[in-house]
């Protein structure tokens, strides 16, 4: 039911062959699925070369081929829904429903960077004297490494993929080692549909050996990663050594403001659901919660009986709504947040605590008046942790919403325009949600200012992130 774990090089799956390699475990129950092989460095240089071969081959295919063999990839991936679903939930720990919900997602971003590459218009400018021609175009930047973190096992590597394939690059990725079967299934889409190889090339390893042998390699163009901010860091400044183009989607904070002039209960279903997806290990995943003192306590009443409300089990069973974390340091990180909390005065009013003797899990929970220094207010907790606090006028909210160094999402809930308008501008975020949290979609750009990250993924943006401009004066 799970699946074969290989390397994908050159157009070839690559199994455990004397290679090093670690377990993959099932985070319901912390049951080993199945033995995941690392890359060599020698595989690792193979993959490098077979990127550059791979580039100069999908660079001279039309925009129009590429998009065929792309297109052909999104429908085998929900073809296969099910199956990948069911990999991708055994091996990270979400809920049936949102992993089926993510695998479609992920065929509906392959279509859009597909139909988006045959549209890298360039442009021509007047020149400044008769008969020069003056044309900007667009062209691929080259060989990609990319690398993925575990909460987003498809959705986070098909953004890199099809990003880069779209725009004519080629990619090697290192997805997660802790989730990398869905991955696997999603290469195998790609390949099934034709893929030629060397174009798309998946490994695995020690993350920092990986990443370090890819990104200092000449063959690399382009660094894309999505992770943690000291990892984004560490990448970013290797990339810089080489003056490398870097995409950094990293983590987030993101504050909700409820108004007095929302529906409290209506803003409280809505973001409450939004909270606990995936347990918590969201980086757009609602983090902060203000609320203005006339709405407070209904809206802390209405959240907390969302929390009590969810039924917590292994993703793959039915009426089951929240999973397990992803892994056990999660489970760690969540009891410090809530010891810190309480030590500084918070009250647990839902959750607190783990749940359960096996597995992972963790209580959906809901904590009220901590101070803004506190650690849940102040660090990302990547999981199912809601602290909510009080405020008074706008400006003191968003001199609060915007006190941290992150900048990746934010929400606010209000009926009137005028306040929509005013913290949507006033918000320091990459993307805002107001009276929605459909912040990320195929056609959006979705990416990070401040210390979460620069450049985007999804939206004409997402194909650019892979473009190089290049300016051809002729006389
Ligand atoms: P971590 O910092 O150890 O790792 C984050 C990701 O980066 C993992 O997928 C890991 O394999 C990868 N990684 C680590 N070192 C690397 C290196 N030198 N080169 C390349 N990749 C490397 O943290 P973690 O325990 O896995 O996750 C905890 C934190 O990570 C969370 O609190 C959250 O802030 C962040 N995170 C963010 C996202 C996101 O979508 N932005 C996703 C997952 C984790």
């Amino acid at each position: 039911m799970y699946t074969d774990l290989q390397l994908f090089i050159d157009g070839k799956w690559l199994g455990g062959e004397g290679r090093k390699g670690e377990d993959v475990v099932n985070p319901a129950t912390g049951k080993v699925l199945a033995h995941l092989p690392h890359a060599s460095a020698a595989d690792l240089d193979a993959a490098l070369a077979a990127a550059e071969k791979g580039f100069k081959l999908w660079k001279a295919t039309t925009a129009y081929d590429r998009s065929k063999i792309m297109r052909k990839a999104a429908d085998l991936l929900r073809e296969r829904a099910d199956h990948v679903s069911k990999v991708l939930v055994q091996e990270q720990g979400k809920v049936y429903p949102e992993a089926r919900g993510e695998v479609l997602t992920s065929a509906d971003i392959i279509d859009w960077c597909a139909e988006e590459g045959r549209r890298s218009y360039g442009r021509l400018v007047p020149g400044r004297q008769n008969g020069v021609r003056q044309l900007v175009t667009q062209e691929p930047v080259g060989v990609v490494a990319a690398f993925t973190p575990w909460n987003f096992p498809t959705l986070t590597p098909v953004r890199k993929i099809a990003g880069a394939l779209g725009a004519g690059c080629s990619i090697i990725i290192k997805a997660s080692e802790e989730t990398p079967g869905a991955c696997v299934e999603l290469v195998k889409c790609f390949a099934d549909a034709g893929l030629p190889a060397g174009v798309l090339n998946l490994v695995f390893g020690v993350p920092s050996t990986v990443s370090e042998h890819l990104i200092t390699a000449d063959a690399v163009k382009k660094i894309s990663f999505t992770g943690s901010i000291p990892v984004g860091k560490l990448l970013a400044g290797l990339a810089a050594k080489g003056m490398k183009k870097a995409t950094m989607e990293l983590g987030g904070h993101s504050p909700v403001v409820v108004f007095a002039d929302a529906d409290p209960e209506k803003a409280a279903d809505t973001i409450a659901a939004f909270k606990y997806r995936n347990a918590g290990q969201v980086c757009i995943s609602p983090t902060r919660f203000y609320v203005q003192e006339q709405n407070y306590n209904k809206f802390v009443a209405r959240f907390t009986e969302y929390a009590k409300g969810i039924k917590l089990g292994d993703g793959l069973e039915k009426g089951i709504t929240m999973g397990p974390l992803a892994n056990a340091r999660r489970l760690d990180a969540m009891e410090s947040f809530v010891n810190d909390s309480k030590d500084r005065g918070g009250k647990i009013l839902a959750g607190g605590s783990r749940h359960g003797n096996q597995g992972f899990f963790f209580q959906p929970t809901v904590i009220t008046d901590v101070p803004d220094d506190s650690k849940i207010m102040t660090q990302e907790p990547f999981g199912p942790l809601a602290p909510i606090v009080p405020f008074k006028t706008f400006d003191e909210v968003v001199e609060r919403a915007n006190s941290l160094e992150y900048g990746l999402a934010a929400y606010a809930f209000t009926s009137s325009g005028a306040t929509a308008t005013a913290i949507g501008d006033a918000i320091q975020s990459g993307m805002v949600g107001i009276n929605s949290v459909a912040i990320s979609t195929p056609e959006t750009p979705f990416g990070g200012i401040k210390e979460s990250g620069y450049g985007s993924e999804g939206g004409i943006e997402g194909l650019q992130a892979y473009m190089n401009t290049k300016f051809i004066s002729q006389a």
